[in-house]
């Protein structure tokens, strides 16, 4: 024991952090390019080399830092490599991960504006600033009826936003009452909306088969005329039409589903989710992926995707705050505070299901100042031209086959052999570890998405892929 008694000293944390934020470095400048992208850790590896009891007695620092290295790192799927083209990117940056070791540093709890002032009110400036700078309709902005809040994954937004159409389409009785006297609430999403809104679907207590997934059109965008069927003939059969999601950008094909004509008619609630390509609205020449968001209720976008910000962040917007603060909203004895009271501020707390709340806009914060809105555009359409440029190899390829259109920076292709030849190309690039690669399936059929948006990858790293993606389909078909 120590005089700090078993804390760690402040002299042990600042030689111990400097000597972390360098590991950080080295991992990212270094390291990260020449580890196997995918984790080869068979399931159980990493557990057995863990001893199965916490330690009686405290351990240096340096102890565990070895094992990070030996036994942490092999079982690390390395998100960070300029070589990660799978899933969608979840780009960190150091102004990001200082903005994350500052909050942390200060620990503050902003469940209500009374509990750290600044947490709370950073967060409002800065969430006014991003609909500003994706050219989001006025009255997302707190200067209006509406407002933004930060989530921690766009899973929960629409959570939040199902609740509060629910709530709306039962006259704010389903909180009070359940749902037995609203037994036909009915939600619509397209077939390629993301399955977090089918599982809050069921969170919500509406029942999965109340979740209509109507078909999308040859681009894998919803059709607007099946919706409109569907609506009018559940209002027919007595149900009660409350919640539309629609997508911009869908996951798996990054299909952009026609917001203007998906409008928010027969009173229905229209969230918008653009996790990943909400982004791109940076740049103004891709805004055209929100025409019409300003008919939405709510908006959902991810800065832990594509916006060089860590996870968690996901950026919410609602056009009437009202509705949603009168559906979270709770003031037990012991939360009750003057400021609170007089109405004068926010509390965060009303706006999503937990009460606790991290300074997540710290990070956005410095996200934002470090880059400035030109330094995001900058790398958006960088990206965004390399994925074009790989979209035109393919399509330029006649083994190859692009599966969707690609308007942004996820490119869907096959090669032009049977699904069983595009897995086995898959497992190949990935099993080699100097890329990786995920998949889909599109019109039943077995399809590679390559995905660009790492923030240390250059122009360089997608010729190395393609060349890779190259060579590999050589040897799947060396194999026919
Ligand atoms: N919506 C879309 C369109 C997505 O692509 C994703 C993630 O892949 C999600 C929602 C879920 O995001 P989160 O992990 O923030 O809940």
């Amino acid at each position: 024991m120590t005089d700090a008694g078993y804390h760690m000293s402040a002299e042990e944390f600042r030689l111990q952090g400097k000597r972390l934020i360098d590991w950080i470095a080295d991992y990212h400048e270094k390291r990260v390019v020449d580890l196997p992208v995918l984790s080869r850790a068979e399931p159980g590896l990493i557990q057995n080399e863990l001893p199965e009891r916490a330690p009686e007695r405290g351990e240096p620092f340096e102890a565990m830092m070895q094992d990070v290295d030996e036994i942490l790192l092999p079982g690390i799927t390395h998100w960070q490599s300029p070589n990660f083209y799978a899933y969608f990117p979840a780009n960190v940056s150091y102004p990001s991960i200082l903005g994350e070791l500052l909050s942390a540093g200060l620990g503050v709890q902003g469940m209500l504006w009374s509990t750290s002032p600044a947490c709370t009110e950073l967060e409002t400036r800065v969430l006014d600033w991003i609909a500003k700078l994706l050219g989001l309709p006025e009255g997302f902005r707190s200067s209006g009826d509406g407002g933004g809040v930060i989530q921690d994954s766009a899973s929960s937004a629409a959570l939040t936003a199902l609740l509060a159409a629910r709530e709306r389409a039962t006259g704010y009785q389903s909180n009070e009452r359940g749902l037995a006297d609203h037994p036909g609430l009915v939600a619509y999403a397209s077939t390629q909306t993301h399955s977090s809104v089918e599982k809050d679907a069921r969170v919500i207590g509406i029942g999965r088969s109340n979740l209509r997934a109507i078909d999308v059109d040859e681009s894998f965008a919803m059709r607007p005329d099946l919706l409109e069927q569907q609506i009018l003939e559940d209002l027919a059969a007595g149900s009660t039409p409350f919640f539309a999601c629609a997508t911009v950008g869908t996951t798996s094909s990054n299909a952009m589903d026609p917001l203007r004509e998906i409008c928010r008619k027969h009173g229905i609630w229209l969230h918008v989710d653009a996790a990943m390509s909400g982004t791109a609205a940076i740049c103004p020449e891709f805004r055209f992926i929100h025409d019409g968001v300003e008919l939405a209720d709510s908006y959902a976008f991810n800065p832990h995707k594509w916006m060089f910000t860590n996870f968690d962040c996901d950026c919410f917007f609602v056009a009437d705050r009202a509705a949603l603060i009168r559906t979270l909203s709770i003031l037990p004895e012991y939360l009750r505070n003057r400021a609170t009271e007089a109405g004068a501020v926010i509390d965060y707390r009303d706006w999503h299901v937990p009460l606790g709340r991290r300074f997540r806009a710290l990070k956005l914060w410095f996200v934002l100042r470090h880059y400035g809105a030109e330094g995001l555009r900058y790398h958006i359409r960088r990206h965004v031209a390399w994925a074009q440029a790989f979209a035109s190899w393919i399509a330029a390829d006649e083994c190859f086959e692009l599966a969707a259109p690609a308007p942004l920076n996820l490119v869907c292709f096959r090669l032009r052999a049977s699904d069983a030849r595009n897995e086995e190309l898959l497992e190949r690039i990935n099993q080699g570890g100097k890329m990786m690669l995920s998949h889909t399936k599109l019109d039943g059929r077995y399809t590679l998405r390559f995905c660009v948006g790492q923030t240390h990858t250059e122009e360089r790293h997608v010729q190395e892929a393609w060349r890779i993606i190259l060579d590999e389909a050589k040897a799947v078909f060396s194999f026919e």
